[in-house]
């Protein structure tokens, strides 16, 4: 790799992190990305691994094989601990420094508790592919220990089966029909021995509704649906503390459950806390027009992390900004190269989905359209199998959800863990 190149360093292959390195193939610079993790996650379909929808390979992709093409470019793997604005350089896991002449932020956001007494504890998180399988597996270890204790005798609490997840937002929304698909569907078949009918799913939500980014309609719709599948939806209500076995909401109810998801939000990644930077709400780096930084033109941030741009209200913590970004930024730094003047960043929005399982699906879009149910999860399934990386990603999900489908079952649900 040729030295004489600028040096553009990208921390985090998500949904950012990628398109940077795609828009910049081929382009003169060296590009480093660098990545905890030697995949890049989609992170709208965790809730399938956790349901036991899909495999973890099928919603993940090696970074290493989207570098491939690029001769210039390398893939560290590796945690960012620090960067150093002023040297123009950053330190990967605590010893080994590397310089940049471009930076681009893109390590997202990690699960937040808000603080919360027991949420680190005891509940589970819904944010990265480790997080998923875990879940999926405490969950299915759990209804397997039940059923030995039921065959020998012993007496089952009828709360062990049932699972609160909390946050209304389409994470939790998401988890808690993908959990009434599992449940009922596939386990009450699995274990007979025991009562999974009887096994209760909770949402709670401190809001007043469900899904709040998106119109009050599809919220009502989103929380019949949910209710109509039997799940009970506790709306306006915050978490005051979490035990080992149970919620206890602000109101002093006390919800038990043997599974506890925390899926109730996010923070910015702790990594741009240390810089100095003027951070916004959710710890987010307010960036100039073009999602550079006011003080340091050379560094971008993007995705996730991005703040208020030019002044303007941040935009959603969700994919397509993330993805516009990263072209963006990757364009910019062409340009700066070419010695063009800044542009700003153009957002388009593409509209808004969240699916409550089978058939069922809420999708919205600019101008005020917007489809419940059957049409809306047929637009779901279609958007998420175009913006999955990878053409094998794309096949094996198409087959899984397409087996799923017709057979009713959730087939994903090897075990490899040892307890
Ligand atoms: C459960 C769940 C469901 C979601 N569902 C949807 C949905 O349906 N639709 C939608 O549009 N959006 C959804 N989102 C949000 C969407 O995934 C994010 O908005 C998007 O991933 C943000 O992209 P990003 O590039 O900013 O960060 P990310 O995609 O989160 O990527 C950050 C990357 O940085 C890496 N990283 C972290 N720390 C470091 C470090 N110190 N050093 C180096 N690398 C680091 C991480 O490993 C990761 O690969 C969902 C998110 C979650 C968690």
């Amino acid at each position: 790799v040729s030295r004489s190149h600028p040096h553009v360093v990208v921390i985090g292959a998500g949904f950012g992190g990628v398109r940077v390195a795609r828009g910049l193939r081929g382009a003169p610079v060296r590009l480093t990305l660098i990545d905890p993790n030697n995949f890049h996650t989609f992170q709208p379909l965790l809730y399938q691994v956790a349901t036991s929808g899909l495999e973890p390979g099928d919603i993940s992709f090696p970074v290493r094989s989207l570098l491939r093409r690029d001769r210039r470019a390398r893939f560290v793997m590796g945690t960012v601990t620090s960067i150093d604005l002023s040297d123009r350089s950053l330190v990967v896991d605590d010893d080994e420094v590397v310089t940049y002449d471009f930076l681009v932020i893109a390590a997202g956001t990690v699960s937040s508790s808000f603080d919360i007494p027991g949420v680190d504890e005891w509940s589970l998180p819904l944010k990265t592919l480790h997080d998923a399988v875990t879940l999926r597996d405490e969950l299915l270890t759990r209804f397997e220990r039940c059923s030995r204790a039921v065959l020998s005798g012993d007496a089952v609490d009828p709360e062990a089966l049932s699972v609160i997840v909390v946050g209304g937002g389409p994470t939790g929304v998401e988890m808690a029909g993908g959990l009434h698909e599992l449940l009922d569907r596939v386990l009450r078949k699995d274990f007979p021995e025991l009562d999974v009918a009887g096994a209760g799913i909770t949402l709670v939500e401190a809001a007043p509704r469900v899904l709040t980014p998106f119109d009050e309609t599809s919220s009502a719709h989103a929380a019949l649906a949910l209710r109509r599948r039997g799940i009970d939806v506790r709306l306006g209500v915050g978490v005051d503390h979490v035990t080992e076995e149970s919620v206890v909401l602000a109101d002093g109810t006390e919800l038990r459950a043997g599974t506890i998801i925390w899926a109730a939000g996010v923070t910015a990644h702790p990594l741009v806390r240390a810089l100095g930077l003027p951070l916004g709400r959710g710890g987010r780096v307010a960036v100039q027009a073009n999602l550079a930084l006011g003080s340091h033109p050379e560094v971008f941030v993007i995705g996730d992390l991005a703040g208020e741009v030019g002044g303007q209200p941040a935009l959603a913590q969700v994919a397509q900004p993330a993805i516009q970004g990263g072209v963006h930024v990757a364009a910019e730094i062409r340009r700066a190269l070419a010695g063009e003047v800044p542009r700003p960043f153009r957002y388009r929005d593409k509209g808004s989905m969240a699916t409550i399982g089978r058939n069922h699906a809420i999708a919205e879009f600019p101008g005020g359209r917007r489809f419940h149910g059957r049409l809306g999860w047929l637009m779901w399934l279609g958007l998420h199998i175009v913006y999955l990386i990878g053409f094998r990603n794309r096949a094996t999900t198409l087959v899984n959800w397409g087996w799923n489908y017709l057979t009713y079952d959730r087939s994903a649900r090897t075990l490899l863990s040892r307890r």
